[in-house]
């Protein structure tokens, strides 16, 4: 982000053994080092407590992989994910089916407060007529219905409904904020918009299974060169699948430049949480300045990147620390999510004040 800058995070640890963050079961060894304590004072505070963390950040930003992570490590009993824009892609499910139906509509009686007719926008929905943007009200309500449908656990909610201008965008969260007993707190991630380019400049997808990856910085074990193209190429390798050539969805060789205007208002609504009072803050960073690395992480918590080379007719893959600058022109290295993570748990930590 331009206009603001996080605070850098110290992860680093002196003589740390060196971990594959890759690996599941590494990466365990790697939270207990670096949080085992704050861990074990989140999974207790979770046994009688819960809370809502509000997680806010351009598309793309990693928002889900970091919630997700966090469940994994803390408490998957305890912690529940759920993403705005899942949600309301599952409403038409939710609306087609009868008796869910019949729930959803027993609740927005009850809560939802707006200016549309109620029953015109469930019959618009039933009819799948829905290009039409659903109000931000039924959005808060249907938020709300999340929450209440969940009250004994902690909830990461990931996004903000699409389209909201800055002064519904407050009421949005003045509504929200104190809904449950429990505290609350935002999330906001910052990520250079060079690295959201390159995730999407170089992701591939199986045509079989769907697994996604990425050319230059998660490419798969086998990789190889396609000769009339002058091109390396990943092979899929999870083993429920048969080695399909991966490929590249069509239009993401553009980057971010179709989305360029929404990560622009993305980032102006994250700014604007930057600045609200009355919510304790976590402030997670992506990435940080070359020049300031070695004070502040270990060398294994830097995302590489991976460079393809043909030697004889085969493909041999070298790895790399990955460079891109940030949105002030800085050079600056990429964090693994572990390192952003461990920031995430010692940060909420101390917002709960626990
Ligand atoms: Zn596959």
């Amino acid at each position: 982000m331009k206009n603001i800058q996080f605070p850098i995070f110290k992860t680093k640890i002196e003589n740390s053994p060196k971990f594959d963050l890759s690996d599941p079961d590494q990466r365990k060894q790697y939270f207990e080092l670096k949080a085992g304590p704050e861990i074990s004072r989140l999974r207790d505070y979770l046994k009688e407590n819960s809370f809502i963390a509000y997680m806010l950040g351009k598309k793309s930003s990693g928002k889900g992989t970091y919630a997700k992570m966090l469940k994994e490590i803390v408490s998957p009993d305890k912690i529940e994910h759920f993403s705005i824009g899942d949600m309301i892609r599952d409403l038409d499910a939710t609306v087609a089916d009868k008796e869910k139906q019949k729930d959803l509509v027993a609740f927005l009686e009850k809560n939802y407060r707006g200016y549309d007719d109620l029953g015109k926008i469930i019959k618009a929905l039933e009819e799948r007529s829905t290009k039409v943007l659903l109000p931000s009200e039924l959005i808060l309500a249907l938020v709300k219905k999340q929450i209440a449908d969940q009250p004994k656990k902690a909830l990461f909610i990931d996004g903000f409904p699409r389209g909201l201008d800055q002064i519904s965008y407050s009421l949005f969260f003045r509504d929200l904020i104190g809904y449950r007993d429990d505290p609350d707190v935002f999330v906001l991630v910052d990520v250079p918009e060079n690295v959201i380019d390159e995730r999407i400049k170089y992701r591939v997808i199986c045509p079989d299974c769907q697994t996604s990856r990425n050319i230059k910085l998660l490419p798969t074990k086998k990789v190889g060169y396609d000769k009339d193209k002058n091109e390396f190429y990943l092979i899929c390798d999870n083993s429920a699948c048969e080695g399909k050539r991966m490929v590249k969805k069509e239009g993401d060789d553009k980057g971010i430049e179709p989305i360029r205007e929404r990560l622009k208002t993305d980032e102006q609504l994250v700014e604007k949480a930057f600045n609200l009072f009355g919510i304790p803050k976590v402030l997670l960073r992506n990435s940080l300045p070359v020049d300031k690395a070695e004070e502040f992480v270990n060398d294994y918590e830097i995302t590489p990147e991976f460079v393809h080379q043909l030697v004889g007719d085969k493909a041999k893959t070298t790895e790399k620390p990955w460079q891109v600058q940030d949105d002030r022109g800085v050079m600056s290295y990429s964090l693994m999510p572990p390192p952003v993570v461990v920031s995430l748990i010692k940060q909420l930590v101390e917002a709960l004040d626990i």
